[in-house]
């Protein structure tokens, strides 16, 4: 449980200092904590003693309500490949705010917003909006049970697909598939949990249940590859759904339009039978989408269900296809298609991943980055495994030591980078954008080479 602010002791001088740094954000943390558990908005946010409270942003950069600037690697969750405030999105955004924020009816920019996402994902023969991941996952599955006729749900441990009630066992905890607080029996009950990489185990599990109706997975791994899985593991997992007649899910909402420009399923060349998109596509703003095959997606369709005699299903949602989101998608989605953002953001990355490499294996500290595409993971082994961070493998390591960071020190680690300049999420890692280039990259190696020396001098590492 959260201890209230002031209650909160500790000699350290990097909280110490973190406080004196940002007074104000203390204070809205205060005001919060009345208001909201924890006084946040997302699990993602939270941080001890409390988090920064942001102004405002622009391009690789965003600064705090006390005037410190950092070096931003949330990226918007992984909305904002373009950086924050790409000139061109908020012109559009501008434009669609002129026009109206929502007008209750069809409006020709949800037409153009399906085409942009088709134009990079061919495969997308129908999309619905949805208004966010969660809801675009939830719906996917729903398709995907009402199109097989089969209930259970393949997933994979640590596999994140949002927050609704099939997605909760088996992410972070419950990997034994008991329900998480709140959740009835019932659901995890019809998931079933895989390790992924196992291709034996997924022949095996497909061998032996005959009701498996779809699987889902993160492309490339678990939390955007902090557990990385091979192509070849995601191809093998198209080719054992299509021979037991299951449904292939890929959940792109943080791949989708990243990893390339038509996310993992054009980089890997594998066709889903359903996709989820979010972030990126909606443009940084709020929205979601589940795209796919056609007769799939007739399942939320009027005609095709009468002819059938099928039962439709319903899908109201009052913020589906949002006009000023739908804005920002068309034009992000334009610029991804027609430009170098992914291969910027892509070098970007490669460039940080070796230059914080390069402080880890100078300081001795034990730590390695990696990662593909735009993004980046710092591996603390807390298990002081003998490694060396300029040929890290993280393949050769297991999946729940990847993810099982020494929160502690996560977390000191995270107020050092803070106080550094530089944030970056809980997982200890982040996006890299577009417009991140070699002075973020420098600056960001000295904030963690500062942080470590911190964190050695009051004997949070050794
Ligand atoms: N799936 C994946 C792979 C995600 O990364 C996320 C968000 N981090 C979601 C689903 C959920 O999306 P949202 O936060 O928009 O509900």
């Amino acid at each position: 449980m959260d201890q209230p602010l002031e209650s909160v002791r500790t000699n350290s001088r990097i909280v110490a200092e973190y406080r004196a740094r940002t007074a104000g954000s203390a204070a809205l943390a205060k005001e919060a904590r009345g208001l909201l558990p924890s006084g946040i908005a997302h699990d993602g946010r939270h941080i001890e003693p409390y988090g920064i409270y942001v102004a405002r942003a622009e391009g690789p950069r965003k600064w705090d309500v006390d005037g410190n600037g950092y070096v931003d690697y949330f990226g918007g969750h992984g909305a904002l490949l373009l950086g924050h405030r790409h000139p061109e999105v908020m012109r559009a955004v501008e434009a669609a705010l002129g026009a109206g924020t929502h007008f209750g009816a069809n409006h020709p920019g949800e037409i153009k917003w399906a085409a942009a996402i088709r134009r990079l994902a061919p495969f997308a023969e129908r999309l619905r909006f949805t208004s966010s991941g969660t809801e675009a996952t939830l719906m996917a599955v729903r398709l995907a049970r009402a199109f097989s006729g089969r209930s259970t749900l393949v997933r994979f441990k640590g596999h994140f697909h949002g927050w609704h009630d099939h997605m909760t066992s088996g992410y972070a905890s419950h990997f034994d598939g008991t329900p998480t607080a709140g959740v009835l029996d019932g659901i995890p009950a019809k998931v079933r949990l895989l390790e992924a990489g196992d291709e034996a185990g997924l022949e095996a599990a497909f061998a032996e249940e005959r009701d498996i109706g779809a699987a889902i997975i993160e492309p490339t791994g678990a939390s955007f590859g902090q557990v990385p899985v091979r192509p070849t593991f995601v191809q093998a997992l198209r080719r054992v759904t299509e021979r037991h007649g299951a449904l292939l899910i890929l959940d792109e909402v943080v791949t989708g339009f990243r990893v390339s420009r038509g996310g993992a399923a054009m980089a890997f060349g594998v066709t889903p039978d359903l996709v989820s998109y979010a972030k990126i596509a909606a443009g940084g703003l709020p929205g979601g989408v589940v795209a796919g095959r056609a007769d799939i997606l007739d399942r939320l369709d009027f005609a095709a269900m009468a002819r059938a005699g099928q039962e439709k299903i319903q899908h109201p949602g009052t913020f589906n296809a949002n006009p000023v989101s739908a804005a920002a998608g068309v034009t992000t989605l334009g610029i991804i298609a027609e430009g170098e953002a992914n291969a910027r953001a892509d070098a970007a990355a490669a460039q940080l991943r070796e230059a914080l490499n390069e402080v880890f294996a100078e300081t001795r500290c034990g730590w390695a980055a990696y990662g593909t595409s735009s993004g980046f993971h710092v591996f603390l082994n807390a298990a002081g495994r003998p490694i060396d961070p300029r040929h890290f493998d993280a393949e050769g390591i297991a999946g729940g030591e990847l993810k099982r960071q020494p929160e502690r020190l996560a977390g000191r680690l995270r107020l050092a980078l803070l106080l550094n300049g530089v944030d970056v999420n809980g997982r200890i890692g982040g996006f890299v954008s577009a417009t991140h280039g070699a002075g973020e990259v420098a600056e960001t190696a000295a904030a963690f080479r500062r942080a470590i020396l911190m964190l050695r001098a009051e004997g949070e590492m050794a």
